[in-house]
């Protein structure tokens, strides 16, 4: 485990280029107060490498996400061809060729539990990458600092405006900004409620006011969610809201490879004046670029914070510097503390990847995924469920043999009706009759596709001298066309308490 800094307190340093030691002054005599307002940040856009593979990661994760539902897929007559489909009304969900029952609700936590697992594993090796990259709040926040900028222009901008009075001008780019957020918020509910409907139906129904009422519940929640988080809130998610800054603390040690300042090389820093010597001094020329470009508004160099996200935007800031300065780029880059502590001691750099943490989280992900991966493979899509009569117990008949109530239920998970052959196996003389229905020799049930069906059966025994009070047996189902054999255990009862 390593430790983590935390800074939650007044960021207005940040916002406004002080250092963050000098702006909070306590005094023994003033009683401290827990609560501290937020002090906005205005983020300055930085370019580079990193902030490619950001602008990479936001279009396709939105697409994704705003893409998925209209894609179709075939999967027969009657059935949703939409690749994938949150279906409560049937209760099944779809995911391009699979198709999950409710009583396989196993394979999504499973899925949680991969997805879990391979967390931890990209974590225990390079920090918080997913909260830099791929979390939602990271993405739609970016999306509307973006959406900031456009209209009321970079940091410098943006504080000149806000400290302006109110005119025209200052309406027209607030008001744009907001619109827009409004409209990108209430495009992120919409979508969403694409998930669990047929995506094109839906639409129509949705804007033209025949939408059921939970649709516009959803998707004035989710308009309202995104506009805040992403538009108000910010770093404040990150920082207040989100258990995972906390939890990752657990998952990464000092091998692991964060964002990191390069102490060793960037100390002692201070302003450097072009053409005089770099000897003696660090490479940090103190320009706090790192600073500015940080979308929650703190300064690397003092250490990985609990606030810090790892979107590597402080590498790219910091990078345009160092060439500019004519020193080599990396003064902040992927490291690991380790490194740092083996450099200030004269030693070389070492990458200890593979390490006991991250081959057991790789070896989980491993085993997790095969045993998923086999368990779709080979996934039965004929099963039964039987559900002995209680009331009574059994019937005694006038041949003075004995009768059982049972109720079966069969799930035909194929898309194609099946004829199915009932029988009870190791019960010596079993008759076999379905409510409602007549059998001259092998009893065929017919199950549709991708559904299930309750049958009434009752089962006759004549031996019953042969038997115990209870007897296990079971029911037996093979499908007449492909073999396909299913089974399920269950009691004859022929004596004691009716
Ligand atoms: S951007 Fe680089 S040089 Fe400038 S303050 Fe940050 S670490 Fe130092
Ligand atoms: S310190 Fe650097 S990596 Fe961390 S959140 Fe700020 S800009 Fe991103």
């Amino acid at each position: 485990m390593t430790t983590l800094i935390d800074n939650t307190k007044p960021r207005k340093e940040a916002a406004e280029g002080i250092e963050q030691s000098q702006a909070v002054a306590s005094s023994p005599s003033t009683p401290q107060s827990l609560y501290s307002k937020r002090v906005k940040l205005y983020p300055k856009l930085a370019h580079g490498f990193y902030r490619n593979i950001k602008w990479f990661a936001l279009f396709t994760l939105l697409g994704i996400y705003y893409i998925t539902p209209w894609i179709r897929w075939d999967r027969g007559l009657d059935q949703p061809s939409q690749a994938v489909l949150v279906d409560f009304e049937n209760a099944r969900f779809y995911f391009f060729f699979i198709e999950i029952w409710p009583q396989e609700v196993y394979y999504i936590t499973g899925l949680l539990i991969l997805a879990a697992l391979g967390l931890f594993l990209a974590t225990s090796l390079f920090g918080r990458v997913w909260c830099g990259y791929a979390c939602p709040q990271t993405i739609w926040t970016d999306l509307f600092i973006q959406v900031e900028k456009f209209f009321e222009g970079d940091r410098n901008a943006r504080m000149k405006l806000d400290k302006a009075p109110w005119s025209l001008k200052k309406v027209y780019k607030k008001s744009a900004k907001h619109i827009t957020w409004v409209i990108i918020a209430a495009l992120t509910g919409g979508a969403w409620i694409l998930y669990f409907h047929d995506a094109p139906t839906i639409a129509r129904n949705f804007l033209s006011g025949h939408a059921p009422m939970t649709s516009y519940v959803f998707a004035a929640l989710l308009t309202f969610t995104t506009y805040w988080l992403a538009g108000h809130m910010r770093e404040q998610v990150c920082t207040y809201m989100c258990p995972w800054p906390r939890i990752q603390a657990a998952l990464i040690d000092e091998d692991a490879l964060n964002v990191t300042y390069r102490y060793d090389r960037g100390e002692p820093r201070g302003a450097h004046k072009k053409g005089t010597s770099w000897e003696g001094r660090g490479d940090c020329i103190d320009c706090r670029q790192c600073v500015v470009v940080c979308p929650v508004g703190i300064d690397i160099r003092n250490g990985l914070q609990l606030e810090c996200i790892g979107c590597a935007l402080c590498i790219d800031a910091c990078d345009e510097v160092m060439v500019k300065v004519d020193r080599p780029k990396g003064l902040i880059a992927y490291d690991t503390d380790a490194n740092v502590q083996r450099r200030m001691q004269g030693k070389k750099s070492r990458y200890n990847l593979i390490r006991p943490r991250t081959v057991t989280y790789a070896v989980l992900v491993v085993a997790v995924g095969g045993i998923m991966l086999y368990s779709l493979l080979n996934r039965v899509t004929l099963d039964m469920n039987i559900l002995r009569d209680r009331q009574p117990n059994y019937v005694s008949l006038s041949d003075g043999g004995v009768r059982n109530g049972y109720t079966l239920k069969i799930l035909n998970k194929s898309s194609a009706p099946r004829r199915l052959a009932l029988s009870a196996d190791t019960l010596p003389s079993p008759v076999i009759t379905v409510a409602g229905q007549r059998y001259d020799g092998e009893i065929i049930l017919t199950a549709p596709a991708d559904d299930t069906l309750d049958f009434k059966i009752y089962l006759s025994e004549s031996e019953i001298l042969t038997l115990d009070q209870k007897t296990d047996f079971e029911f037996t189902l093979v499908d007449k066309d492909t073999g396909e054999t299913t089974t399920a255990h269950a009691i004859f009862i022929s004596g004691g308490p009716k």
